[in-house]
């Protein structure tokens, strides 16, 4: 009878602990898959801060680029009076123009995308690198416009070399992955020369349509790249005319070394758009 009570006793027992191991071990899974859920959104947060080619907080001045493309393919410029601004600076960060550049964008309020070159960012060390951040952090949008700029490397006998075009602007994709955050990705891409100016593209469309990539080039300039240097005051004039009769203008300019008239055009650029009713948008 003694024997019985403890046998049931030990079985008590053995219940009990069993019971409290198994709400130790929920509880330590739940636990787990808490830390887990807590990780997952953080980087959902991470990635969510940088949509395509801008942070998430400047989607409100970002554009869509395959429609812009589009227009810049068929000419269609007009828009129904409904006007449309895209800054483009290209072959950037510099540490001598691309702070006066972002100076007078913050100053006037406007958005423009950089299409910047990685080994001009590399030529300008922290700085540059800094630069580029503060592009980002600012709304701007950044794009793809290779490594090396290069183009006997890219287009040898102003052919593309697909593989030596890829594996430049993928060298440049992870340069600023590394620099802004590896979440950072962008679509947009600029072909250094421009999309209109090389033989057997063909290629580089199929796989760009394939990735829902897009290349964007322009269809208005001031020319700070083209023949004689000019000042201030001629660089706005061109782009001014340049611009005239288009509802949509995606304007080429640069911010790379050299190009201190750009920075000062700038300004009278600016406001001959604000004057004329268009609005400020970024390529993403
Ligand atoms: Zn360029």
């Amino acid at each position: 009878m003694k024997n019985k009570k403890l046998i049931i006793l030990i079985l008590a027992l053995i219940v009990l602990i069993g019971g409290t191991g198994k709400t130790i071990s929920y509880m330590q899974e739940q636990k787990r898959i808490k830390i887990e859920q807590e990780k997952q959104a953080k980087i959902e947060a991470e990635k969510r801060k940088y949509m395509i080619g801008c942070s998430n907080d400047a989607k409100q001045f970002s554009y869509d680029a395959k429609e812009i493309g589009k227009r810049l393919d068929s000419y269609k410029y007009s828009n129904d009076g409904k006007k449309m601004v895209f800054l483009t600076f290209d072959d950037g960060t510099s540490t001598t123009v691309t702070p006066q550049v972002l100076k007078t964008l913050k100053e006037n309020d406007v958005h423009a995308t950089f299409f910047v070159t990685g080994s001009n960012i590399e030529k300008g060390g922290e700085k540059a690198k800094d630069l580029l951040k503060q592009e980002l952090a600012e709304g701007h949008a950044i794009a793809n416009h290779s490594y090396s700029h290069d183009y006997k490397t890219l287009y040898p006998n102003r052919t593309l070399d697909f593989n030596a075009f890829k594996a430049d602007f993928d060298k440049n994709d992870k340069l600023l992955k590394d620099i802004l955050g590896k979440y950072f990705s962008t679509r947009v891409i600029r072909c250094p020369g421009g999309h209109m100016s090389w033989k057997g593209m063909d290629t580089l469309d199929t796989y760009l349509e394939k990735n829902n990539m897009v290349s964007i080039d322009w269809n208005s300039l001031n020319q700070d790249a083209e023949g004689p240097k000019k000042v201030a005051s001629q660089l706005s004039d061109i782009a001014i005319k340049e611009s005239k009769d288009k509802d949509i203008v995606v304007l080429l300019m640069h911010d790379t070394y050299g190009k201190e008239e750009t920075a000062k055009a700038l300004p009278q650029i600016i406001k001959y758009f604000k004057d004329n009713g268009y609005e400020f948008k970024t390529l993403r």
